[in-house]
């Protein structure tokens, strides 16, 4: 008998559609695929063809309106995972410090709780903004923002990661290391992560599987798995990995052709 991944999630058909005056536009279609606990998946796809849309659904911002998402707890439980969705711009508020705005998301849910501080205090220490809790954000350097938004994400105890974007508004040097480190840190708090990149190379080095969307109205057209031999743990070191060079080759083929079609 051969046994299935058991996933924290699974996406079923799911459909989705945005209805205004001119019309409907078709986003997504059909869109199936499993997210196994503690996995990093990758979503990459044509601008416009439905990755925001899909997460929104996924975060439970938008119901889908045909299929269904089932939930597989690791502890038997039936629940929804606690999703934490960190968008493309950091969204700080430059009339807070980098304190207030961590701390933001336990404010609004009432959780201003001795335990939540303390995690958040730690993981400002972990992350090197301790001596910055005082300043604005514009005071920062854009890596350190995306540690800060990423500190206020977790500050609630999130299961699942959502992540759109989350680099692109970092220059090519910062994003490299930025988004290493980042996922590197996610890593180590063994939660299940989906992000969303348009950057092939990132999407190789940091995940462990990569789904590839067609155009709208998206649809899976590939999921390929990601098995890098890696010879340090330095940011770069994915990106000289012997395989990289033909997963690049697996991905780009499946995308050039989807714009061809
Ligand atoms: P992606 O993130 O892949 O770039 P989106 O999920 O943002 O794509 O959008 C998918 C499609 O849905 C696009 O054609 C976009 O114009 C449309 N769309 C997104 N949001 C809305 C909305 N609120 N109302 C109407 N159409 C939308
Ligand atoms: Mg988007």
């Amino acid at each position: 008998m051969v046994l299935l991944p058991q996933y924290l999630l699974e996406l079923k058909k799911i459909g989705y559609s945005y209805h205004s005056l001119q019309g409907e536009t078709v986003a997504l279609q059909d869109v199936s695929f499993g997210v196994e606990n503690g996995e990093f998946v990758a979503i990459v796809g044509p601008s416009g063809c439905g990755k925001s849309t899909l997460l929104s659904i996924i975060a439970g911002l938008l119901s889908p309106e045909k299929g269904t998402i089932v939930v597989n707890n690791p502890d038997g439980t039936l629940h929804y995972p606690k999703v934490g969705y960190m968008l493309q711009r950091d969204h700080l508020f430059e009339w807070r410090t980098v304190y207030q705005n961590v701390i933001l998301g336990l404010e609004i849910n009432h959780q201003m709780t001795k335990e939540r501080l303390d995690y958040v205090n730690q993981l400002l220490k972990d992350y090197d903004l301790e001596t910055f809790r005082d300043k604005r954000p514009s005071e920062l350097s854009g890596g350190m923002k995306q540690r800060a938004a990423l500190i206020r994400t977790l500050a609630l105890g999130p299961q699942l990661l959502l992540l759109d974007e989350p680099f692109s508004a970092l220059d090519y040097q910062t994003r490299l290391m930025v988004s290493a480190d980042i996922c590197h840190l996610i890593r180590q708090t063994g939660k299940t992560m989906m992000i969303i990149t348009h950057d092939l190379s990132e999407a190789i080095s940091l995940a462990d599987r990569v789904v590839i969307l067609s155009s709208r109205p998206a649809t899976v057209k590939k999921e390929l798995p990601i098995h890098l031999t890696l010879q340090d743990d330095s940011p770069l070191a994915a990106r000289y990995a012997p395989e990289f060079q033909d997963y690049f080759s697996q991905l780009w083929e499946v995308l050039t052709d989807e714009n061809r079609d």
